[in-house]
């Protein structure tokens, strides 16, 4: 067995089947992704637009392909027929861009809304506030080809474990808050993506149901 799939078959032993695990494949080859697809992965995320739709192009159409960095909204049309989530919509423009191009081939894409949680500064990522402000809106309420699947956001990079576990937790009572108040009718509102290689055991216990983990699988990126 490879080293990857070695590594996988680690970490599927670390998470509960409850959990969804997207392998974070950005930087690594084609090659390293045919690995851990021939261990049975099926669900990997990209943070480039133009890379996500090239390796797309390249390799099994079974595989379910998760945007999870930024996304600018000129790069939407890319990725928009590859991608079976997005993960870090903070913006009714970049929510406005994806439905755009989902209604131009006639299918509904998820998202999940990023939120801001780290104790530090970041462009990145909704408050509540402005997370309400944008679910009110009459622009949203026109959107019929994005799906808000859930919340999505990132702890601070720290060996503080207190620290990490309450900027969880934060984006736990964030994605109840929006689920009682508008969300209660919706299933498909159930997704909760935090945790990467550093940080997932923890944001399991705080509720997780979708880890994104890179380097503990492919190894360390260049
Ligand atoms: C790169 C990346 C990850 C994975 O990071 P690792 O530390 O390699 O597990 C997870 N989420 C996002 C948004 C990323 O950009």
């Amino acid at each position: 067995m490879g080293r990857i799939a070695e590594n996988l078959e680690e970490l599927r032993r670390r998470l509960s089947g409850e959990v969804t695990l997207v392998a974070v494949s950005k930087t690594k080859s084609v090659e390293d992704i045919r690995e851990a697809y021939e261990a049975g992965q099926r669900i990997f995320g990209e943070n480039r637009a133009q890379e996500l739709a090239e390796k797309a192009e390249a390799l099994p159409k079974d595989i379910q392909w998760h945007m999870i960095g930024h996304l600018q909204r000129n790069k939407v049309k890319y990725i928009i027929p590859h991608v079976s989530m997005v993960h870090a919509v903070d913006s009714l423009r970049l929510m406005a861009a994806i439905d755009k191009e989902a209604k131009k081939i006639d299918r509904t894409v998820p998202i999940l809304l990023q939120f801001h949680i780290a104790e530090e500064e970041s462009k990145y990522g909704l408050s509540l506030d402005e997370a309400h402000e944008l679910l009110e809106s009459d622009r949203f309420a026109s959107f019929q080809n994005v799906e808000v699947a859930g919340v999505m956001g990132m702890a601070t990079f720290t060996e503080d474990h207190e620290r990490v576990r309450r900027e969880f937790r934060v984006l736990k009572r964030i994605f109840a808050t929006l689920k009682q108040e508008f969300f209660s009718s919706q299933d498909a509102f159930k997704e909760i993506s935090m945790g990467m290689s550093g940080d997932y055991p923890i944001a399991i216990e705080e509720g997780s149901t979708m880890v994104r983990v890179g380097s503990s699988i492919f190894g360390e990126r260049a």
